[in-house]
Formats: C-alpha cells, structure tokens, sequence
C-alpha cells in the first residue's frame, strides 16, 4: 500500500494512449484519456477538489501548481474530447462562451478581422459585437454556406480566422467545412469549427480540414442538463499553447466537479447522438406532413435544401428541428406556450426535449435586422428532440398544434 504520500503520488491518471490508437468511438467514449487509479483501483477518477498542489522542490512539480492553471479531473476529461475528435490536444473552459472569448483573445489583436457565418449562437454574435467591437476586432458575418460570398469575403480584407457553426443555430443552414478550410487556408486564415449541435459523433470537422474545433460542452457532450463547459480542440501545438496561456491568464477553466459529470456524460455520447437522431427524424416527418406546418428545416429529411451536403457531412441529421407554423409569431408562440412534455428553455442538447422561440431567447441580443438577414424569423420554433419515446413527443406537438390560439 505504501505511505499516504506514496499513493498520492501514484494518484496519476495517465494518457492511455487510447487516442492514438484505432479504437472506435464507443470505446474511446469509454476510455481514452484515463485509466482505473493504480492504487484503489476506482474505475472512476476522483473529483480532485482542490486549488493547489505541494511541490517536490523549488522549480519541481508533477505536471500541476494551481487549479486556475490545470486540475487532473479537467485534464482527464480534456484528454477524451481530444481523442473523440481525433485530435492531441484541448482545454476546457468554464463555459462554452468562455472557450469562445479565449480563442479570440489567443488569436486576435485590435485591427485583426474574423468572417463569421451569419447565422450563429446570438451570444457569439454579442461577444464579438458587442464585446470584442469595442477593442478594435472587425466581425463581418457572411454566408459562409455560398462559396463564392465567402470567397469574395475573404478577397476583400485579410483575415485571421473564419469562425463556422454547422448546422447553425437556429436555422441548422449548412457550411461545407471542406470548401471553407481550403478558402480560409488560401486567405491565410484558420478555420474554427463550432461542433456543438453535431459532436464528434455526427461530425468530424478535422477530417475535414479545420484548425479547431469549439464545443459548448453544456450541450449534447455532457448532455443532462447538469452542466455548463466549453472546450478547444486542435491538433496544433502553438494554438493548443496559446489557448492555454490564455486560459489560465483570464481565468476561464472548466471547475473539477462540473468535468467529471461530463466525463460520465461523454461515455454514451455515441449512443445518445444516434437515438437523438431517430427521434428528430420521426418527429420531423411527423412535423412535415402536418397541415399547420408551413416551413420546416431538418437536415436529415430530402426536403432539406442542403441535403445533399447534410448526407456527405453529416452521420446523420442531428437532433435539432427548426419549424414555423400557420399564424406566424403568435401561433408560434401560442404553441410553444402549449406543450406539456416538451419544456420550454433557453437550452439544447439535454435528454430532455426542449423547444425554444429564438428571437424572443437564445437570440435575443442580436440586432432584428441582423436576425431577419440570417433568417430566423420572428415566428421560427426550435425543437431540441430529446431522448423520450418519439411517439409521447408527437402526441405532445400534436395536441399543442391543435389548441386555439389564446386571444
Ligand atoms: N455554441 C453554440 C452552438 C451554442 O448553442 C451555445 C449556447 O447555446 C454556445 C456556443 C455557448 O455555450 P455556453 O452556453 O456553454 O456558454
């Protein structure tokens, strides 16, 4: 057993080299970045709750000082993402908006230029108008779905990263991350992914060529509504250096409690992704075919208008539905007052099914002009199909759809 100190000492949760192994996904869900504590045995890590860390010598540690800086239970979780999306290396972040502020302030200089997809989380929009604007960064929010109004974009002033969601928040419009790499890589620009909405379950980003990869890990990673996180993904040892310099300057990381309820998140991302997808595929032909439906957008049925991109990009169509229906803004809002197993919540991504009015919520501080030009409209429904029986999810829509609208 040895001393106390000597089985602290082995308290070492070490890269299992599960991430440059070929396991798949599932198993690496399950056990890249850590193995069973030497000394106990625990399957699981232990939530290190600490702030400091007692140094050997002067100069000489063991890979931690100050849990501002890095904590092991962050760590361990850091080594999993990285690994579930193919990569060396991540950081993890407070929040998902945190992750963003830190690769802004890691990357960008008062002057520097970043293209932005048009349609994006409202609190990108608002960190870098509002928050950034002020400090001198230019934000231009383009189409980067159409090559040639980013090609053009990118001709007009240089840039130093082009920063996509796909599929976007609200609308789920598609960018072809391929294209979009090589465009930026000619411009000599980085391409940021934020792969929040598909995970690596659904998407790979790297494989197609981007520099980074962003997640709001409050979402579908730890996927219970029980945290908020953020995380940077790269393969590229400068970036990988500079977010963390960044991270521990402005204070931003992820706390040791919240990343071990990720870590036990992240194991049944895989399985959760796939019956996510199957749910708000049933529920979105259900949403389809119904009368008081006037516009529906989900990636995977072929009405899709990027279907085509949504089949090469994409496993599948994700579990992000964006519906309008009959009577516009106030139908809509009619039913979103109307359901009774689906929740009404600023959110996506938890087992729960949440739906969501965008103008009125998540995208609220963008300007309406902004938010017409990126199409979501007034009357735009979210649904963030959870991990109910689709059909108790239906019959809820269902008979939310048929009430009479309140006077
Ligand atoms: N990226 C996307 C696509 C989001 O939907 C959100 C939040 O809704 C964020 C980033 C920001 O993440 P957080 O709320 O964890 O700060």
């Amino acid at each position: 057993m040895g001393t106390t100190e000597e089985r602290l000492q082995n308290l070492d949760f070490q890269n299992t080299n599960f991430g440059s192994e070929n396991y798949c996904f599932d198993t690496l869900a399950l056990h890249a970045g850590l193995v069973a504590d030497p000394s106990t045995g625990a399957m699981l890590p232990p939530i290190y709750q600490t702030t400091t860390y007692r140094q050997e010598a002067v100069g000489k540690d063991k890979g931690f000082t100050y849990s501002r800086s890095g904590n092991p239970t962050v760590s361990a979780l850091e080594r999993r993402l990285a690994a579930l999306e193919g990569a060396e290396f991540c950081t993890c972040y407070a929040t998902g908006l945190a992750a963003t502020t830190a690769l802004c302030l890691a990357l960008l200089r008062s002057g520097d230029r970043v293209v932005c997809s048009q349609a994006v989380y409202g609190g990108t929009v608002r960190l870098f108008q509002q928050v950034l604007g002020p400090f001198g960064v230019v934000a231009d929010f383009v189409d980067t779905a159409d090559e040639s109004v980013l090609r053009k974009s990118l001709a007009e002033k240089p840039t130093r990263f082009v920063f996509v969601e796909t599929p976007a928040n609200p609308t789920l419009k598609l960018t072809d991350i391929e294209v979009t790499a090589r465009l930026a890589h000619e411009a000599g620009a980085l391409l940021v992914v934020d792969n929040t909405l598909l995970t690596p379950a659904l998407q790979r980003p790297f494989e197609l060529h981007a520099d980074v990869v962003l997640h709001s890990t409050t979402k579908f990673i730890e996927g219970h509504n029980a945290t908020v996180g953020g995380a940077l993904i790269t393969s590229d040892t400068t970036l990988h250096e500079r977010f963390t310099f960044a991270r521990n300057a402005i204070g931003a990381i992820q706390s040791p409690f919240p990343a071990w309820l990720t870590l036990q998140g992240v194991k049944t991302l895989g399985l959760r992704m796939a019956q996510h997808s199957e749910n708000a595929l049933r529920v979105a032909r259900f949403l389809e075919d119904h009368p008081k439906v006037t516009r529906l957008l989900y990636p995977g049925l072929e009405s899709f208008p990027q279907f085509e991109l949504a089949q090469r990009q994409q496993t599948t169509g994700g579990a992000l539905i964006a519906f309008e229906v009959e009577g516009g803004v106030t139908a809509g809002i009619n039913l979103m007052n109307s359901v009774r197993l689906c929740a009404l919540a600023e959110n996506l991504g938890a087992a729960e099914t949440l739906i969501t009015h965008p103008a009125s919520m998540t995208h609220a501080d963008v300007p309406a002009e902004q938010r017409q030009a990126a199409g979501i409209t007034d009357g735009l429904v979210r649904l963030s199909v959870g991990l109910e029986n689709p059909l108790d999810l239906i019959s809820d829509l269902e008979q939310a759809l048929g009430r009479k609208q309140a006077a």
